[in-house]
């Protein structure tokens, strides 16, 4: 799967065939030599591949799915057909390869940001953010990090309402849920099912995770912000569970789901580092002169972060075990800048994406 994959990146576009495609169709062979397409088969892979002019289009048998290398999805009411007599083509299939091809600009592809502005997950009328997870470390019997006198437990858990509270004023339609609201202890699985049962309701959604950093280095300082990445160390099969829930409704094919199970893993990826990115530079306008950028980082295998299926980022608002950083942490007017930063970001990220149908890099 690796070169549809290659193909997969940014977005996805769900077309639906009409109702009108006749059930005929044509010899994928016939097709490619009456219209000039070349046909590379990688067996291997059971994958078909058509190729004109600068247009690319990945096809599988039987399957209601092709993939095009302008990382468009079209999902097709005729499958391709694998039989005696070859690969068939539905005409459906056919009558939009020709269109596409037709189209000057496949020879002169467009730039990303056209492409973004037409692209959304799987339904554009479910493509805005509607809730955000909000998620502060430990809680009850956990404790987190404890230095100085400081629990990291109180610290998440004052930053996160703060972050609420800024967040509800700047958008008061954003649904916001708490993974805690107040000293209790949450089960990290408690954590993520939250957001994997929210998703479920076909709403988009963020989670974000708040804790504080400790090190054995005493003079370690700074924030830093982890995304979930699908190239992590991780192996990314439990998210991928978490995906199955919201895409097997789309195939039950299951090599399609697969596909498209990756590309929704890399598509929330990229939102995810995209949300760390907007968060982070928010955060350090606002501490700069106190502390340290540690920068954006893939996940460490944070489970919280894992276990999900939402654009997810955990961010470290400082180091506990320095003493100068735990007495700033308890201090309010620092927590405010904090949580302002933290707050900012994400509402840029959610203004982005809800205009852009998308995500743009900040
Ligand atoms: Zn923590």
């Amino acid at each position: 799967m690796k070169l549809v994959i290659c193909l997969l990146t940014l977005s996805i576009v769900t077309l639906s065939e009409g109702k009108s495609s006749k059930p005929s169709g044509m010899e994928v062979k016939s097709f490619s030599r009456k219209y000039g397409f070349s046909l590379r088969v990688r067996l291997e892979k059971e994958e078909l591949i058509l190729k004109k002019g600068a247009f690319k289009v990945s096809l599988l048998p039987n399957a209601t799915v092709a993939l095009t290398n302008r990382q468009e999805v079209w999902f097709l009411k005729t499958p391709v057909l694998l039989t005696n007599n070859g690969v068939i083509l539905p005409s459906s299939l056919i009558e939009r390869l020709l269109k596409a091809t037709k189209k000057a600009e496949y020879s002169n592809p467009k730039p990303i940001e056209k492409i973004i502005e037409t692209s959304n997950r799987f339904n554009s009328s479910k493509d805005k953010i509607k809730f955000i997870v909000l998620d502060a470390g430990h809680g009850g019997k956990d404790p987190g990090n404890v230095h100085h006198g400081v629990s990291e437990k109180k610290v998440n858990l004052i930053i996160t309402q703060k972050v609420a509270a800024i967040l509800k004023k700047k958008d008061p339609n954003l649904r916001i849920v708490f993974t805690r609201n107040d000293d209790r202890f949450i089960s990290l699985e408690g954590r993520s099912n939250m957001a994997v049962n929210l998703s479920r309701l076909n709403h988009q959604g963020l989670f974000v995770s708040i804790h504080a950093n400790a090190s054995l280095n005493s003079k370690s300082k700074g924030i830093e912000t982890y995304f979930y990445s699908s190239n992590g160390s991780h192996k990314s099969h439990e998210r991928i569970r978490c995906f199955r829930n919201l895409i097997l409704p789309l195939s039950q094919n299951p090599k399609v789901h697969k596909i498209i199970t990756k590309m929704y893993d890399l598509q929330i990826s990229k939102e995810s580092k995209y949300l760390a990115q907007y968060v982070n530079r928010e955060v350090y306008s606002r501490v700069r002169n106190k502390t340290n950028n540690r920068g954006v980082k893939a996940h460490k295998p944070y489970f919280v972060i894992t276990h999900n299926n939402l654009p997810s980022i955990l961010v470290e608002v400082g180091f506990l075990s320095n003493s100068q950083e735990a007495r700033m942490l308890m201090n309010s007017s620092h927590q405010y800048q904090v949580a302002l930063g933290i707050a900012t970001g994400i509402h840029r990220f959610i203004t982005q994406f809800n205009n852009s149908k998308g995500f743009l890099e900040p």
